[in-house]
C-alpha cells in the first residue's frame, strides 16, 4: 500500500506523474505490473504506431536547435526512426517516408523565428496531496500567457473534449504557471496527420475539477489492498495482455505491433502523449 499520510503527522505528498494517475484509472491490474512489481512483467514486442510518435516527437523537439526548415524536420525525422513494431522493412519504409512528410508540413506552419518557452520541458508543481511532474511536449509564449503544447500523431479526430478533459494537459497548466512563474490557462492539441489544433482554455473552476480529480485517484491507490483488472475488447492494446488471463480472454489476445497504423483499420487506444 502506497501512504499519503498518517493521522497526526505532516502530510507526504504522492508524487506521480499524470500517466501513473491515467494508468490507474484505466486498469489498476495495469498500474501493478507498471508500477509496483518488480521485476517488471515481461511486455510484448513495441507498437509500430508508437514508433511514429516516438520520431515525429522527438524529431520536433530537435527542430528548434536545427535550421528550422521543413526540410530539417524531416531529416530529423529520418534521423529519429525506429523500424521498432513494424511487420517488414517496406511498411516501416513506406511509414518513414509519410511520417516524415507529416512532420515536414507540419515545420511549415511553425515561425522558425519563434522561440518557445520550453521543449521537451519537465515541470512540477504541488496540489495538497500530490507532488506531480512531468515533461511538456512545447510551451509558446503568447502575448502574456504560457500554452501548454501537445503533439498527437495518431488518426482520431480529436475535439475540443480531448483538450477540456485531458488530465495531464490541465496538471500541466498548474505545472507551467509553478515552473515558469508565469500566467498559463490554455492547452493546445496538435494533431500532426492532419495539422489541426484543438484548443481548450481552462478556468479556476475547471483546474480544480481536475485538480480533485486527480487527488480522488491517487488517494485510491494509496489506500489499494489489490490490483483489479479491468477486462474489455481494449485489452489487446495493452502491453501485457500476454501476461493477464483476463485480459487476454476478453480481447482475444494481443494486437499485430503494426494494427495500430491507420492502413490497419484497427482502432488505436493510445497515442504518444
Ligand atoms: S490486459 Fe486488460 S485487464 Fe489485463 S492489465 Fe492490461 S488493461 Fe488490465
Amino acid at each position: 500500500m502506497e501512504q499519503l499520510g498518517l493521522t497526526g503527522m505532516p502530510t507526504r505528498l504522492f508524487a506521480c506523474t499524470p500517466s501513473r494517475l491515467t494508468t490507474w484509472s484505466d486498469c489498476p491490474r495495469r498500474y501493478r505490473f507498471t508500477y509496483v512489481d518488480r521485476p517488471t512483467p515481461p511486455k510484448g514486442p513495441g507498437w509500430a504506431h508508437n514508433a511514429v510518435g516516438a520520431a515525429a516527437h522527438l524529431a520536433l523537439a530537435r527542430w528548434w536547435d536545427s535550421s528550422r526548415t521543413p526540410a530539417s524536420a524531416r531529416a530529423l525525422l529520418n534521423d529519429a526512426w525506429s523500424p521498432d513494431g513494424f511487420s517488414d522493412a517496406d511498411q516501416a519504409h513506406r511509414w518513414r517516408g509519410y511520417t516524415a512528410d507529416m512532420v515536414g508540413r507540419y515545420a511549415e506552419t511553425l515561425d522558425p523565428a519563434d522561440e518557445p518557452r520550453g521543449v521537451e520541458r519537465t515541470v512540477a508543481c504541488t496540489t495538497a496531496t500530490l507532488a506531480v511532474s512531468g515533461r511538456i511536449d512545447r510551451v509558446d509564449q503568447r502575448g502574456d500567457e504560457l500554452v501548454v503544447v501537445d503533439y498527437k500523431t495518431g488518426r482520431s479526430v480529436l475535439t475540443e473534449d480531448d483538450a477540456r478533459g485531458s488530465l495531464a494537459l490541465a496538471l500541466y497548466v498548474l505545472a507551467a504557471r509553478r515552473t515558469f512563474r508565469a500566467a498559463c490557462s490554455t492547452v493546445e492539441l496538435h494533431h500532426l496527420p492532419t495539422g489541426d489544433v484543438v484548443a481548450w482554455e481552462h478556468t479556476e473552476e475547471s483546474l480544480a475539477r481536475h485538480v480533485g480529480r486527480a487527488e480522488a485517484i491517487a488517494a485510491e491507490i494509496a489506500t489499494a489492498q489489490d490490483y483489479p483488472e479491468r477486462p474489455s475488447p481494449r485489452c489487446g492494446w495493452c502491453d501485457f495482455v500476454r501476461v493477464c488471463p483476463a485480459g487476454r480472454a476478453a480481447s482475444g489476445g494481443p494486437k499485430k505491433p503494426w494494427a495500430g497504423l491507420a492502413e490497419e483499420r484497427e482502432p488505436v487506444e493510445d497515442d504518444v502523449a
